[in-house]
């Protein structure tokens, strides 16, 4: 226990806030503003900590990382740092002397998120982890307006609605004037020659955009350290242009204002997808500019010279959007500190590391170099001289082959390759499962891991478990707490400890009955929400994340069309009751993913119109899938549905909240699947479908006939007969198009016709495993007691020791 308060510190510290900051006592104050007191009570705390730790003065010396990512996921802030700080026993009391409860607190805070998926909500899993690890560690984003959107289902079709999060989710941040930044935008280079006959290049005419950081502090579990992310805010440093207000030009007057202000507005809802759009390219070098001149002048006030940057500093491209940092970096020594190109360059080298997050091609940043040039000249002038330096290396390492240069080039073809800069300048480049890393060495970066092998390596991803177990499933924890002790909640490999409770029925019986109560939990979400009544006795089968063909809801779609199918030929079919819950939200413009959501819609609500169908099979289509709701699914699920086409989710992590909470996997040889196996053993998983080598000679032979399934797999036909039949009075043509459309190549992308047999026979193994009671709770009680390597300070401690090279501030 770190944190000594008592009930009446608390009381008071609480009775402070509301006199001083809302102006109110205790028995006169709102809801809202005892909410917002009770969190700048737990705001003030970790301050205090935060400044024990990283005072600018006269903070321990060690190397800090600067983890930099265009989003963030955190979810709710309250209870988790409440939790990570020990104090909820006192909390809960004085705010029970106030007659509040703190359950109902936490349920008043918005989610913030700054994030789309996966990306993000990895990205404050580890800063938890590095946290909790003791280790300075801060990240750097831009503070939206609007996180991302919500998502709210209309007559089965996904409506986005805006987030505005600020609302009460502000009581977080912490703004510093006093420590903003100017970025500029456009103008032109003009080169001036000084009295010593130096060539320096001047920036002239630019637009200026002022940054304002916000800070979040952020906790870990049982530590000291506490760090913090950055979110820079955009605005203007000219409100009113009062010359074309004087002429009468109103709107005009304040165009300035209103430029710089939609930087930082609304976050981009493309996940693994990018969007060539110039607005796109201000927010990255918005925040990437704010954040590395802060950065430089960090350590210049607290170590006089910049020789030493890379000793003290750390820089980390989460996937290539903060890519420009490179640049970014050799401006700032370039011009502001008047650096020779060479030392520059081995500084910021020394500095940068990189992870990539995809392979696929509509997620690789490629920005148009003319674009890039007209909105940022300098850093446009840097990359060209990067490249032209990285052109004469790789003609002397690679002189006859041309094709792999091409490959390699940061510049090419009018476009600038954002994944080979991280890689030319990176000292380290990680994939996140070992698949995933080996893919990357094998395919994407072929050619560099030619030159430099050492440098790439991998860290499979990896959950703040405490959030995903400890608080989303109190129950769980305190069952494990009582069987285990509470190492586990400090070291996650301890939940091993587990296994000794494998052959124990009693243990199995506790564990079901939690679970039950879970599905209850969410039943009762369903029933308000969807107005579904379930059955917590059916199978909760779960696929939540966000809606892309790839991860392949469509897969899991046709299965349940065909139990329909079966159902309807033979109603008297024996089927084990099953509940199939979807959360996802679909990019804006991304048509075929809300079709897809759409189908789903129409099927759940074909199913329940049916009195024949519906008792056995279900779907409920969760709206707005969140953090917040994703730790309400996690404790309920049975089943965790993994099927993405091997080769194509990188890692995964929503796996790993599956597993801790005791599902049991069903899934491709993809991501970070393949370690589950490893971790579980076979007869603790459900795999199917084609493995990664297998889908490459199939597609290099070019043999793939999506349409032959549909005339030889009788069960694929029936499917396809329903869907052009109409799913509750719809026809999905595009669907059924983008699957079988003719003699089209690129029909059935993602291989959703080839994995359906074998996803079929491994969903009717799920199904039998499920009746065995015993044998489904050993599985499940295997899948927890192994989940720990999947924890985030494991994979934090990995990236401290291979990447990073940092260490505990207090060591
Ligand atoms: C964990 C998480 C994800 C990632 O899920 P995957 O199944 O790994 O794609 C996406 N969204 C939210 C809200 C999450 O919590």
């Amino acid at each position: 226990m770190i944190n000594k308060f008592t009930v009446n510190e608390i009381k008071e510290r609480i009775e402070e806030k509301l006199l001083h900051h809302f102006g109110r006592e205790a028995k006169s104050a709102t809801k809202h503003q005892i909410y917002k007191s009770t969190c700048l009570v737990v705001r003030d705390i970790m301050s205090e900590l935060w400044n024990k730790n990283h005072d600018l003065i006269d903070s321990h010396k060690q190397k800090q990382i600067y983890y930099l990512s265009m989003e963030f996921l955190p979810g709710t802030s309250l209870k988790n740092n409440i939790f990570n700080l020990e104090i909820e026993n006192v909390f809960k009391e004085a705010l029970n002397e106030f007659g509040e409860n703190i359950e109902t607190l936490y349920e008043m805070e918005p989610d913030a998120g700054l994030g789309n998926g996966g990306l993000g909500r990895l990205a404050s899993c580890y800063l938890d982890a590095i946290a909790t690890c003791g280790m300075a560690g801060h990240g750097f984003s831009i503070c939206y307006e609007y996180g991302i959107f919500k998502q709210k289902i209309k007559d089965c079709k996904q409506i986005e609605e805006p987030d505005d999060w600020l609302n009460l989710g502000d009581i977080w941040l912490i703004p510093k004037y006093d420590e903003a930044e100017e970025v500029h935008f456009g103008g032109k280079l003009e080169e001036v020659w000084d009295e010593n006959g130096k060539m320096k290049l001047i920036h002239r005419d630019y637009t200026t955009v002022i940054g304002i950081p916000k800070d979040m502090l952020i906790t870990g579990y049982g530590s000291e350290v506490v760090n913090t992310l950055r979110l820079w805010k955009s605005t203007s440093p000219i409100s009113i242009n009062m010359e074309l207000f004087a002429k009468g030009k109103y709107l005009k007057s304040m165009e300035e204002k209103h430029f710089a202000e939609v930087i930082s507005k609304i976050l981009y809802p493309e996940d693994a997808h990018v969007e060539g759009k110039s607005l796109r390219i201000m927010q990255q070098y918005f925040f990437i500019s704010a954040s590395m001149q802060a950065l430089v002048k960090r350590h210049l006030i607290r170590f006089g010279t910049l020789d030493n940057f890379h000793e003290k500093v750390g820089v980390h491209i989460n996937d290539t959007h903060p890519t420009m940092a490179i640049p970014e970096l050799m401006r700032i020594f370039l011009d502001e500190y008047e650096y020779e190109w060479d030392k520059a360059w081995e500084i910021v080298c020394k500095t940068i590391t990189y992870t990539n997050h995809t392979i696929m091609s509509e997620a690789l940043e490629k920005w148009p170099e003319d674009l890039f040039a007209k909105l940022l000249p300098r850093l446009h002038s840097i990359v060209v001289e990067i490249n032209r330096r990285h052109t004469v290396m790789l003609m002397r390492e690679f002189p006859n082959n041309e094709a792999l240069r091409n490959e390699m080039a940061i510049i090419y073809d009018g476009k600038l390759k954002m994944a080979n800069l991280c890689v030319a300048a990176a000292h380290k480049v990680n994939g996140v499962s070992a698949l995933h890393s080996k893919i990357i060495k094998e395919k994407l970066f072929n050619g560099f891991v030619k030159l430099t092998p050492d440098k790439f390596t991998n860290v499979t991803n990896g959950i703040a478990y405490r959030r995903w177990l400890c608080q989303a499933n109190p129950k769980l924890s305190d069952f494990i707490e009582e069987l285990c002790g509470s190492e586990f909640k400090y070291n996650a490999m301890n939940l091993e400890n587990l296994m000794k409770y494998k052959e124990d029925s009693n243990v199995l019986e506790r564990l079901s009955i939690i679970k039950r109560e879970n599905k209850i939990r969410l039943a009762d979400y369903i029933k308000k929400h969807n107005n579904i009544i379930v059955n917590p006795d059916s199978i909760f089968d779960v696929q939540v994340k966000r809606l892309h063909e790839y991860k392949r809801q469509l897969l899991n779609l046709f299965h349940i069309m065909d139990l329909y199918n079966q159902l309807k030929e033979n109603p008297n079919k024996d089927i084990y009751p099953r509940t199939f819950i979807f959360g996802a939200k679909a990019a804006a413009g991304y048509h075929m993913a809300k079709q897809i959501i759409s189908l789903a819609c129409h099927l759940s609500k074909m199913l329940e119109d049916d009195p024949v169908v519906r008792d056995r099979l279900k779907i409920v289509f969760l709206e707005n899938y969140s953090v917040s709701l994703a730790e309400l699914i996690m404790p309920a699920a049975d089943v965790s549905e993994q099927i993405s086409l091997a080769g194509k989710e990188a890692s995964g992590t929503g796996n790993m909240k599956l597993m801790i909470n005791g599902a049991i996997t069903l899934g491709t040889m993809d991501g970070a699947n393949v370690e589950i196996l490893n971790a579980v053993g076979n007869e603790n998983i459900f795999i199917f479908g084609l493995l990664v080598d297998e889908v490459e000679k199939i597609i290099q032979s070019g043999i793939y006939r999506p349409w032959a399934y549909c005339h030889e797999n009788k069960y694929i036909a029936n499917i396809i007969k329903l869907m052009t039949d109409g799913i509750d009075g719809i026809v999905f043509g595009d669907i059924i198009n983008s699957l079988t459309a003719g003699y089209n190549s690129n029909a059935d992308q993602y291989f959703v016709l080839a994995d359906f047999d074998s996803y079929k026979m491994a969903q009717e193994d799920v199904s039998l495993a499920y009746q065995n009671k015993t044998k489904w709770g050993q599985m499940s009680i295997t899948n927890i007691a192994k989940s720990g390597i999947f924890s985030a300070d494991r994979s934090i401690k990995e990236y401290a020791d291979k990447i990073w090279g940092i260490k505990p501030i207090n060591d």
